[in-house]
């Protein structure tokens, strides 16, 4: 019986993947659709012309002979590929061309439009008539290393950046993907590790770009009919920085592309560094191919800094600055703003602006009336650091003292009061606040938010307590 065109194709890639690794078989076999078969002509779909490219020139002689052997030697290839809109319509069409074993027959004309042979590659971030003949990296030069505080919160990404900056895609980094919350330093890392390499390794070719861009520059490319170019460019580059790539999320057309891209650099052992406002597994609208391929090297995380790092980052940025402030107004903005960097030093700058147009002396006064009106408009979260330093000032305790084991009888009404307010003004899980709090577990938060429940009613001095701060708290 004759065996239809799926059948066909499934012995096919039985034979295929015994003979190339998994990894190329499953990238440049698996998406390519059987169509038919007629008169030992074997039709596939293939995604893109640039795939189609990519076979005839790395895995033709390997598909040939899979052919061969299924419909013997007589038998013949055609490709259906699926090309980009360029006419504005919606749908895809197909185009049907040959196998035309490109090593072997290199002047078989094809229908195709002109650009899949002209060669020529041209820079989407020059304008044309402004020729540059060295790619331009457009990484921003303040966001290095040296600036870059390390932190727990930080510590793994920052020293895997920096060995991949040490030696960009010899290490298992590959590709690096950076992710964490919004204003924590993502593009910060991803410029400093940019900027280290151009240094270490002048002869790299090292681009940074958003992936807003690097899909506006892809919809331009489909306009102009300058596919083939955008790709061309984007594979010459050794060390490519791809920011804020949540952005690819639902754009197909644009994932496909920056999935032959990523394979083409991987496979040449270029370095790819990617980030992201997610971890991989949240990012929903990313096909999964994309998704596995971030698997490959390594994924850190950045979190939001603790409150020694958020001191020794607006510690550094005056320095830099040449400014001087006092530290109970740097260690006030830095209790007042945890969950984002970026916010922590517009604080800093709103607050050395309205010094210098008021002519007032930076103050603790000046930054407590400043951060009311600079942050509370901006729905802030009360940090749990905040509320253990407003507990302490108030009982006058050492905050120290407050996350110590002790079991001092003062304290640990300190340490509860602390928990409880975390609890009703945060929103940290129990088990957050109790490692916060003197590495306690969650029952034990739990069990301070009753004693402050049951003591408030039954003991006056401590009802006091409790309202006294929680006018503190609604103050600010
Ligand atoms: P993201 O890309 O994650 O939104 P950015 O990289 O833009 O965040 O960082 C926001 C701001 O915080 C930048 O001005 C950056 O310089 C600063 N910043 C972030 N992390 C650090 C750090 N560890 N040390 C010093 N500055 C930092
Ligand atoms: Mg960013």
């Amino acid at each position: 019986m004759k065996k239809n065109a799926n059948e066909v194709w499934e012995s096919c890639l039985n034979y295929i993947k015994d003979n190339i690794n998994k990894e190329s078989f499953n990238t440049w076999f698996i998406p390519i659709k059987p169509i038919k078969i007629k008169d030992k002509v074997l039709t596939i779909q293939v995604p893109s012309k640039f795939f189609y490219e990519w076979i005839e020139e790395h895995y033709i002689d390997l598909l040939k002979s899979a052919v061969r052997k299924e419909l013997g030697s007589e038998s013949k290839l055609v490709y259906s590929i699926m090309m980009e809109n360029t006419n504005g319509n919606n749908v895809p069409y197909t185009i049907k061309v040959p196998s035309i074993n490109k090593k072997n027959n290199q002047n078989i004309n094809l229908n195709l439009p002109p650009e899949v042979i002209n060669e020529e590659i041209k820079n989407p971030f020059i304008v044309p008539g402004l020729q540059k003949l060295k790619i331009d990296s457009q990484l921003s030069l303040n966001y290095t290393f040296e600036n870059f505080i390390e932190g727990d919160c930080n510590r793994l990404a920052r020293s895997a950046g920096y060995a991949v900056a040490e030696n960009p895609a010899g290490t298992s980094f590959n590709p690096l993907l950076i992710y964490g919350g919004v204003g924590l330093g993502k593009t910060h890392l991803a410029n400093a590790i940019g900027l280290e390499i151009k240094q270490k390794h002048p002869e790299k070719t090292v681009l940074y770009v958003s992936a807003e861009k690097f899909t506006q520059q892809f919809i331009e490319a489909i306009r102009n009919n300058t596919r083939n170019d955008f790709v061309h460019f984007y594979q010459l580059i050794d060390v490519l920085i791809i920011d804020d790539i949540q952005f690819f999320a639902a754009k197909e057309k644009t994932q496909d592309i920056f999935f032959h891209i990523f394979n083409h650099l991987h496979q040449h052992n270029k370095q790819i560094i990617l980030t992201s406002d997610r971890a991989p597994v949240d990012m929903s609208g990313v096909e999964q191919r994309l998704l596995s391929r971030f698997m490959w090297g390594l994924s850190a995380d950045l979190q939001q800094p603790e409150l020694e790092t958020r001191i020794a980052i607006l510690k550094n940025k005056l320095y830099k600055d040449g400014i001087e402030i006092p530290n109970d107004v740097i260690e006030y903005l830095a209790y007042s703003i945890s969950t984002n960097i970026r916010e922590l030093e517009g604080a800093l700058i709103s607050l050395l602006a309205q010094s210098s147009l008021n002519k007032k002396e930076i103050s603790l006064t000046l930054a407590k009336n400043m951060i009311d009106r600079f942050v509370k408009s901006t729905t802030r979260e009360v940090s749990i650091d905040y509320i253990q330093k407003v507990v302490c000032d108030y009982f006058d305790l050492n905050i120290d003292s407050l996350k110590s084991k002790t079991r001092k009888r003062n304290i640990v009404q300190a340490r509860q009061l602390a928990m409880y307010f975390s609890k009703q003004l945060t929103k940290s899980s129990l088990a957050n606040i109790g490692a916060q709090c003197g590495e306690k577990d969650h029952a034990t938060v739990l069990h301070a938010c009753k004693t402050v429940n049951n003591l408030s009613d039954t003991d006056k001095t401590f009802r006091v307590y409790v309202e006294d701060l929680e006018k503190k708290f609604s103050m600010m």
